[in-house]
């Protein structure tokens, strides 16, 4: 059995600097979390043992306390102490947001629950639409036509799809031929290589192993891109999940992860591949 383990696999830049930073600050003193900072139980579990109390709403947070902002974060005005740990790449659309939001339409791509576009919401005025799908678009123009603004602009959440992204836009400049439109592809650069990685490997291998939590966007699309191209793919949240499946001699398995699955999550899941299976 041969296995390939993607090398763009696991947390990127921003979650891993959220990440240490969360430690150092837990270290320091008492400190709570606004919502899960990592899409990833274990990460999460492993931070609150060390003693990061997370809260879903403000205010379950006690007045003089200090609170971490999760990777994608919120803009929240508040008396207690913000330790803001959002990405740097997240923090380039906030201003992006408001440099334009005043003359523009604001159009972010993106799933709508998802925090970072909860958080990049905040940044703009009431005219602006969060387009999720293709109908969505339509929904949008209407809202545009109220704002009796001219111009629109259309940005991403920073892991969406970028083929979805593209249709998206597509059908965006049909609907709003009549006026002045700039688009600002703003996906990552670490999402769109490690959906790249995904497409490639699972045109090749005969299973696709995909880890990450399945509360994780970015890990969701990794499934759905292998799933399209590849008839055996498994969600991989622990080892558990790994033992669950029946390997063949002569299976081609490659391995990818989402931005928020821990190095040791992968390398223990690649262990137990070359172990047992091999
Ligand atoms: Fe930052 Fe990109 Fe990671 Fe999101 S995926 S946290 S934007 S580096």
């Amino acid at each position: 059995m041969e296995i390939i383990v993607g090398s763009n696999s696991g947390f990127c830049l921003g979650v891993n600097y959220t990440y240490n930073r969360a430690k150092e600050e837990i270290e320091k003193e008492k400190v709570y979390c606004l919502g899960e900072i990592i899409h990833n139980k274990q990460v999460v579990d492993e931070l609150e043992n060390m003693g990061m109390i997370t809260v879903l709403s403000i205010n379950d947070i006690p007045k003089n306390s200090r609170v971490i902002f999760r990777a994608h974060g919120e803009a929240l005005q508040n008396n207690i102490e913000i330790i803001d740990l959002t990405c740097g790449k997240v923090k380039i659309i906030h201003n992006k947001v408001l440099k334009e939001k005043d003359d523009s339409f604001i159009i972010i791509i993106g799933k709508k629950s998802h925090p970072e576009i909860i958080g990049t919401k905040g940044f703009c005025t009431e005219n602006c639409y969060v387009i999720e799908n293709i109908s969505d678009v339509e929904k949008s123009y209407k809202k545009f036509i109220e704002s009796k603004l001219n111009k629109v602009y259309v940005i991403s959440q920073t892991t969406f799809s970028s083929s979805l992204f593209d249709e998206l836009v597509s059908s965006i400049k049909k609907t709003f031929k009549n006026n002045e439109i700039k688009i600002d592809k703003t996906i990552c650069k670490a999402t769109e290589k490690r959906q790249e990685e995904t497409l490639k490997l699972s045109k090749k291998c005969t299973k696709i192993l995909v880890i990450g939590s399945k509360n994780s966007s970015n890990t969701k699309e990794l499934y759905n891109i292998a799933k399209n191209n590849c008839n055996s793919v498994y969600f991989i949240e622990n080892e558990e999940d790994v033992l669950m499946i029946q390997f063949e001699k002569d299976d081609i398995v490659g391995v990818v992860a989402g931005a928020s699955a821990p190095k040791s999550l992968i390398d223990r899941i690649t262990f137990i591949l070359e172990e047992k299976y091999k």
